[in-house]
């Protein structure tokens, strides 16, 4: 509703008229194969495992995303969750779309706002995120997973955040064999592979993530 009452500006280059204008939502840097086969990582030629996960125990079966965490979308991503843009979900959705093949899991489900933080703020990136991508792939959105209040993950070093994630999450047993779950960014990959295990530990075999934005060193 807030919506309609304000001022429509591209995020981005703040031209007026909507909240991401069409050039500057063609612009988003998508991200293009090779990649890693198992993280997703962008790679020199398809790899099964590449520098960033070899050696990782990784929860997760694959992870993708649409789009390289630059500018112009650090602003969308802000500007989606500090100002509840809606419109921007669509705008993401659509590009998720585009990029990133439907998962081939029985279920969708998204990681879980952290209880001190998401609900003060009312709204929820990923849900609406795997609501809107849910009805697109035509699969089940389920919500199994419960988030324990942690420290920000922002600031923290790889190995601190991979301490700090590790156990926030649990899930109601009874989860489907194969799942996707969606998150808004892919930073370390420390909070999908927290959720991803408690996923696994609930009864997943197999745990597919997908992000609308990753970010690539
Ligand atoms: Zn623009
Ligand atoms: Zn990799």
């Amino acid at each position: 509703m807030l919506d309609l009452l304000l001022p429509q500006k591209c995020v981005v280059c703040g031209l007026g008229g909507t909240q991401l204008c069409p050039p500057c939502l063609a612009g988003l840097p998508r991200i293009a194969p090779p990649l890693c086969e198992r993280c997703g990582t962008p790679t020199a030629w398809p790899v099964r495992r590449c520098r960033e996960c070899a050696g990782r125990r990784l929860a997760f079966s694959s992870a993708r995303a649409a789009v390289y965490y630059d500018d112009a979308v650090r602003a969308v991503v802000a500007a989606w969750k500090d100002r509840a843009l809606r419109r921007l979900a669509a705008a993401a959705v659509s590009v998720v779309v585009e990029i990133v093949p439907p998962p081939t899991a029985e279920a969708l489900t998204f990681v879980p706002p952290d209880p001190d933080r998401g609900l003060r703020r009312g709204h929820h990136p990923p849900r609406e995120l795997a609501e809107q991508l849910a009805r697109h792939w035509e699969l089940p959105l389920v919500a199994p997973l419960r988030r324990r209040a942690g420290k920000r993950q922002r600031g923290l070093s790889r190995p601190e955040r991979r301490r700090n994630v590790a156990g926030a999450f649990t899930a109601k047993t009874g989860v489907p064999g194969s799942i996707a779950m969606v998150d808004d960014v892919l930073t370390s990959g420390a909070t999908a592979n927290a959720a991803a295990s408690a996923l696994r530990k609930a009864g997943a075999r197999r745990v597919e993530i997908v992000t609308f934005a990753r970010v690539v060193r």
